[in-house]
């Protein structure tokens, strides 16, 4: 079997595009434009790539950015206050703060202090409470486990009584999509650095979600023939052919579970360009949400 390419570059342009005709409507509509304000703490580098990409894909869909930098030294106080202020800002539908934080920060108490209505990221503990808990829906849902999800749902309609294996159990990953295939009926097992034997258990699976950050670990015998594979992982490898000197590889063996699965994500190209898709549509439903308050 030669798996068909779940390809995550396609699917986020048609959602960029859906989200940008719906701004077009809302202003023409004389409605605002939606607005994401974006925090930055300290000069990470990948972090600075990241906060310039999702600005810039707002821009192409009409939506405004509004770009906060602090630095390395800032206070939590100081962070918390920037935040409070655009929990009070009108113009500000989603607030966006990069992690990871510098470590003298406490993360989680950055995160309480955005309001749950400008929650883009679904990362504050009552959204990711709300996810965990039957028959409640959370505001937002993370948007790294959505785009993951909105892949599936290009395959696989309906999850309902699949066995579905993820690797890794992050906050931002692993463990909010195990929360979200269980919300679809999904049977679910979490793997991580302790469960014992691995291929076993990975073999089990009719869906796979890989989120461990270690490149090429999943490999072609460890997956059941025809099972639909979602590769989270983004690693690089040193590759002297290459310009940049690397290049960037999943947590699966891309070759090798191709041969095997009926569905895989590319990386790059798959679960990435989801991510930034799901904040745009995240950051328009909080601006369709504040509408109802005006
Ligand atoms: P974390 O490092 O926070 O979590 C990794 C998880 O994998 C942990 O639960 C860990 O287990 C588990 N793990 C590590 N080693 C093994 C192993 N040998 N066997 C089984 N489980 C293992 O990573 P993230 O969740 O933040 O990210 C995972 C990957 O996804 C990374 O490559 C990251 O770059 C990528 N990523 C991609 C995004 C995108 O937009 N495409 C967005 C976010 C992340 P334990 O809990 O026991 O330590």
């Amino acid at each position: 079997m030669t798996a068909q390419i779940l390809d995550g570059k396609a699917v986020a342009e048609q959602v960029r595009k859906q989200v940008a005709e719906a701004v077009a409507a809302r202003v023409a509509a004389g409605k605002p434009r939606p607005g994401l304000a974006t925090v930055l703490v300290g000069d990470n580098p990948a972090s600075q790539v990241y906060v310039s990409s999702k600005q810039k894909a707002c821009a192409e869909v009409g939506i405004e950015s509004f770009g906060h930098k602090l630095p390395a030294t800032a206070t939590q106080e100081e962070v918390e206050s920037l935040v409070r202020s655009l929990n009070e800002d009108p113009r500000v539908n989603g607030i966006l703060v990069q992690l990871p934080l510098p470590s003298h920060l406490i993360e989680e108490d950055v995160l309480k202090a955005i309001s749950i209505e400008k929650d883009v990221d679904g990362f504050h503990p009552m959204n990711i409470g709300r996810l965990a808990q039957k028959g409640r829906d959370p505001l937002f849902i993370p948007c790294t486990p959505a785009g993951v999800m909105y892949l599936l749902e290009q395959t696989l309609p309906k999850l309902e009584g699949l066995n579905a294996v993820v690797l890794g159990r992050s906050n931002i990953v692993g463990m909010p999509v195990a929360l979200l295939l269980v919300r679809a009926n999904a049977t679910v097992t979490i793997c991580h650095s302790r469960t014992k034997d691995l291929p076993s258990v990975v073999r089990q699976a009719d869906v796979l979600v890989a989120a461990v950050g270690k490149a090429e670990m999943v490999r072609g015998d460890w997956v059941k023939p025809g099972a639909v594979v979602v590769d989270v992982g983004i690693n690089r490898v040193d590759d002297p052919s290459k310009p940049r000197g690397y290049r960037l590889v999943g947590d699966v063996a891309y070759d090798e579970v191709a041969q095997v699965a009926s569905w895989i994500t590319p990386v790059p190209g798959g679960v990435g360009p989801m991510t930034i898709a799901m904040l745009l549509q995240n950051t328009l439903r909080a601006a369709e949400l504040a509408d109802g308050k005006m």
